[in-house]
């Protein structure tokens, strides 16, 4: 839909895995496939467009920097209008070498119209991966429920038992959160 999921691959090119950060796109092979499959050629001076501009994007969602960022990847870019037998169509107009890379920062700019404020980094901070909420309440905060979601609630649980722990008093056992607390913490996330 509308160029979100190759943002979300751009932006989750950078994961963290078995606890070391990685950079998908640090192989020129793999980051040509990746261009190629998206419309690009997957020459060096277009790998080299997308991984700055992966860059910029990052901060500007993480809110490191304004989107000024981006300024220099859509330098005299334009969408022009043309008519054929389907009707008008709005056509690109920059160098080959920087097509997907602008193609990027325009399906990041129409997330921002449609979903504003649902593109987000993961709220795990040992995370480097981005999520868009897609849910009604806009309360997601994980990229996925399954992994960063339910490993951030069990360390929380198991701080909490710690503390609750350290308040009993000695002989006594320590409390249980019960059954109704673990439910009402479903709710958070998707
Ligand atoms: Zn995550």
């Amino acid at each position: 839909m509308s160029g979100e999921e190759t943002l979300l691959e751009a932006l989750n090119s950078t994961p963290v895995v078995d606890g070391v950060p990685c950079d998908l796109w640090r192989d020129d092979a793999a980051l040509g496939r990746w261009a190629v499959r998206h419309g690009g050629d997957g020459g060096p001076a277009e790998r080299e467009w997308l991984r700055r501009t992966r860059d910029a994007l990052q901060a500007v969602v993480r809110g490191e920097s304004g989107p000024e960022a981006l300024a220099a990847c859509v330098e005299g870019a334009r969408k022009v209008p043309r008519l054929s037998g389907e009707g008008l169509d709005w056509v690109l107009e920059v160098e080959a070498e920087r097509r997907p890379a602008v193609g990027l920062i325009l399906a990041w700019a129409r997330v921002q119209e449609e979903l504003p404020g649902r593109l987000r980094p993961c709220a795990n901070s040992d995370c480097r991966l981005f999520l868009v909420d897609h849910s009604r309440a806009n309360t997601a905060r994980w990229c996925s429920m399954r992994t960063c979601g339910n490993r951030l609630k069990a360390r929380r649980h198991h701080e909490r038992q710690r503390a609750a722990e350290g308040r009993a008093a000695p002989g006594h056992s320590r409390k249980d959160p019960g059954p109704a607390k673990h439910r009402a913490e479903e709710g958070d996330g998707h």
